[in-house]
This record gives C-alpha cells, sequence and structure tokens, in this order.
C-alpha cells in the first residue's frame, strides 16, 4: 500500500474493513469516491455520521432505532402476547415485509457459538428473561437462523423458558439450511412461521 498518498492509503484502509469488501473493492472504491463531486462524497459521509450519532438500540427490544423505545414497542395495537426471537435487527425487516406478524420482537445480535467462543451472556438475552417476566407474554417465537448456531441457540433458549410455562416455538425449516433469515422470500418467511412447531 506504500504506493499511495496517506489519505488514500486511509480511506482504502477504512473501506477494506467493511464486510465482503476485500483489498481490490476497496481500492476501486476508493477511487470512486476520490473521483465523485464534493458534495456527493461529502454527503456519503455526512450520511454515515448521521446515521451512526441517531440510531440506537432500542433499550426493550434490542432492534435498531432512531427513538428510545422502537416504534414496534411502543405500538400499542401490537399484540404484547408473543415475542419473535431474531439474530440480527435485519431480520425484523425481514419479517415486517411478510405484513402477517403483529407481535414484538427480541433481537439477539449474534448467537450462541462455541467454536467462536460466543456463549449465552455475550448475546442480548439477559433482557429477553426480564421481558417474559411480563404476564401477557404467552408465546415465544424463535426464528433464529437455520444454521448450527442459530439451532444452538433456539435449543438453548427452549430449555431456559419451557419451565416458566410460555409456549416455545421454532419456525420450520421453509427457510434453507444454513441461510440466513435475510435472504429468505417473504413467502417462504411465512411458510415457516405458520408451520412453526412447539418445542
Ligand atoms: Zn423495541
Amino acid at each position: 500500500m506504500r504506493y499511495y498518498a496517506k489519505p488514500l492509503n486511509r480511506l482504502i484502509g477504512e473501506m477494506s474493513k467493511l464486510p465482503g469488501i476485500g483489498g481490490k473493492t476497496a481500492q476501486r472504491l476508493a477511487f470512486h469516491i476520490l473521483s465523485m463531486e464534493d458534495k456527493e462524497a461529502f454527503a456519503l459521509a455526512e450520511a454515515i455520521q448521521d446515521a451512526k450519532r441517531s440510531m440506537r438500540y432500542c433499550s426493550v427490544c434490542g432492534n435498531l432505532t432512531e427513538s428510545d423505545p422502537c416504534s414496534i414497542c411502543s405500538d400499542e395495537t401490537r399484540d404484547r402476547s408473543v415475542i419473535c426471537v431474531v439474530e440480527n435487527a435485519r431480520d425484523v425487516v425481514s419479517m415486517e415485509k411478510i405484513r402477517e406478524y403483529k407481535g414484538q420482537y427480541h433481537v439477539l445480535h449474534g448467537a450462541i457459538s462455541p467454536m467462536d467462543g460466543i456463549g449465552p451472556e455475550d448475546i442480548n438475552l439477559k433482557s429477553l428473561i426480564t421481558r417474559l417476566q411480563d404476564e401477557r407474554v404467552k408465546e415465544l417465537i424463535l426464528a433464529t437462523n437455520p444454521t448450527i448456531e442459530g439451532e444452538a441457540t433456539a435449543m438453548y433458549i427452549a430449555r431456559l423458558i419451557k419451565p416458566s410455562g410460555i409456549r416455545v416455538t421454532r419456525i420450520a425449516h421453509g427457510v434453507p439450511v444454513g441461510g440466513d433469515l435475510e435472504y429468505a422470500d417473504e413467502v417462504t418467511l411465512l411458510k415457516a412461521m405458520e408451520g412453526r412447531r412447539e418445542l
């Protein structure tokens, strides 16, 4: 990277930290940004700053939000008796797109993965347990990804919650094994929700 002037080298370095961006792509993006009109390039930088400053995680469900609690948690018309547990804030968007589900969410921000040293205490699980003390909660839908980590997480939560008497269900395998929830199309996701089974 010594071929580049310092500021360009820094930009390439920052770009290459993004997921799915290798060295070549980082270089291409950095050169592209420098070829952009000042106005456009600064708008991009501002959008990143603005989103980072104004977005936060909902203190109730862990979803990404501008206001805390988020619009879903503060919506009184939504069903308080069911909580759908997902791995990422992106999964909330996928679920909302099917427009069928009217309950609450809980975002774990990851999944249990002993191989990567991620245990139950490393994901957003404690606040879920606290939420279950609300007597209105009757069902927990485990919609973690159908990966080894997602299944392990679902099993762990099911074992933890079942003694409390709350109904625990797992979404059906309409979602391809090894796939991410966010890549499932809306019909598949709807079928997966409808076909959920008791754990
Ligand atoms: Zn929320």
